[in-house]
């Protein structure tokens, strides 16, 4: 039942457009349950003198796959789970102390990262599964050779990101086996991927009869499907099917931008994903076959964003990097401030994020009754979007559910 007294700062708030006059920021056990103008004289343990810096809700990332201990996955698919688990653990952390206080997990992580972050076992954001991505033979998560005929030997891993399924009945039992086991959303790959063997980008995966079965499973359960698409006429089927959150989005088109927007679809632009990939892919051992695949998704992305802003399409702040390429995790907010305003990327990264993560009023914002997901950074981002990166240099304090997991700030 610790409560805090943040006082002296700039209260961002991602609805507006630049800092507002609030100063103050009371947390009770976890909860903001003040904010205000001037020193308030509440009751605290502790007193935050932030010194003019800015406070800020902690940041969402809707697009990561904390079982991504390598670029290659079918090694993260074979990894011991315990293992695997050990290293989730290291990349969460990672993303906490980057200011990520919530990941939407796209692909791999089960009920049990999760609930070791609820009860404290580890440091790490707040994290919303869909556990295993879904996948048709042959499609994004088939990570197998073309000579390989083994089913499914990856499946039941914590380092496999997805799981093959096809057939109406089937996939909408694996649906609802990812529901049971604590999903909060439903991912599907259906179209083309980058890092996965057989897969050209252009292709289509999944037919409409199975994405509708999946969309009806995951909205009888009050939720939504997510889908893994790049080109505009997957984008398009995916919209048309029911699908609410579009994942990267490259290769859209106007039309079916504004369709999407009008649906009430939320995109999820990940381009720090083929930086990354393009940077440093090769050398972490990404095959050929792959690496001729980034350049078609990488040259896309930036007129993508320019496309889904100029439609009033919502996008959501991800980055989707693989394995040792996290590090570049941070790099996002630079790319992203080539086309979007730095209102529209902070809130991104906080407003919309929070709907794609059900947890709308709840993280994303610095409101009463919020939770003290908090940032207390050296400066203003409206002005200087790149304080937001540089993996957390200029976080003087992070804090999540109402607890210091960095404090640079000393107590009053
Ligand atoms: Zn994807
Ligand atoms: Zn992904």
């Amino acid at each position: 039942m610790t409560r805090i007294l943040f006082f002296n700062g700039r209260v961002l708030d991602p609805k507006a457009d630049a800092l507002s006059d609030q100063t103050s920021v009371l947390v009770d056990d976890g909860v903001i349950v003040h904010v205000g103008i001037d020193t308030i004289e509440a009751a605290a343990d502790e007193r935050i003198d932030l010194g003019g810096r800015t406070i800020m809700p902690g940041l969402i990332d809707c697009h990561v796959h904390v079982v991504s201990s390598f670029m290659d996955l079918m090694k993260n698919a074979i990894e011991p789970t315990s293992l695997t688990a050990f290293r989730a653990a290291r990349i969460m952390k990672a993303a906490l102390h980057r200011g990520f206080t919530t990941v939407r997990d796209l692909g791999g992580a089960d009920i049990g990262l999760v609930q070791a972050v609820e009860e404290g076992l580890i440091e790490g954001p707040r994290l919303i599964i869909c556990g295993k991505g879904l996948s048709a033979t042959g499609g994004h998560c088939d990570t197998r050779a073309r000579t390989d005929d083994r089913s499914s030997i990856m499946a039941h891993h914590l380092g496999s990101m997805g799981r093959l399924v096809d057939g109406v009945d089937n996939c909408r039992l694996a649906a609802r086996e990812e529901l049971k086991a604590g999903a909060r959303f439903i991912k599907i790959m259906a179209n083309g991927g980058v890092a996965s063997p057989n897969d050209p980008i252009h292709v289509l995966q999944y037919s409409r009869d199975e994405i509708g079965a999946i969309v009806e499973e995951a909205e009888n359960a009050n939720t939504y499907v997510s889908a893994h698409v790049y080109t505009d006429r997957a984008i398009r089927r995916a919209v048309e099917c029911g699908v609410h959150s579009l994942e990267h989005c490259n290769l859209i088109e106007a039309e079916t931008a504004a369709m999407a927007a009008a649906a009430g679809c939320i995109a999820v632009p990940t381009l720090v994903a083929y930086e990354g990939l393009a940077l440093e892919g090769e050398r972490f051992g990404l095959g050929p076959e792959a690496a001729a695949k980034i350049e078609t998704v990488r040259s896309g992305g930036l007129r993508s964003l320019a496309v889904m802003r100029d439609a009033g399409l919502p996008m959501a702040f991800g980055s989707d990097l693989l394995g040792p390429l996290q590090k570049y995790h941070s790099m996002e907010f630079q790319i992203l401030a080539r086309v979007l305003s730095h209102a529209d990327i902070i809130r991104s990264a906080t407003l919309v994020g929070a709907r794609l993560c059900a947890l709308e009023g709840q993280i994303g914002v610095i409101a009463e009754g919020a939770r003290a997901d908090l940032l207390v950074v050296d400066g203003d981002p409206y002005a200087d979007i790149t304080l937001l990166g540089n993996d957390g240099a200029h976080m003087a304090a992070i804090v999540r559910n109402g607890a210091f997991v960095k404090n640079d700030l000393r107590v009053a």
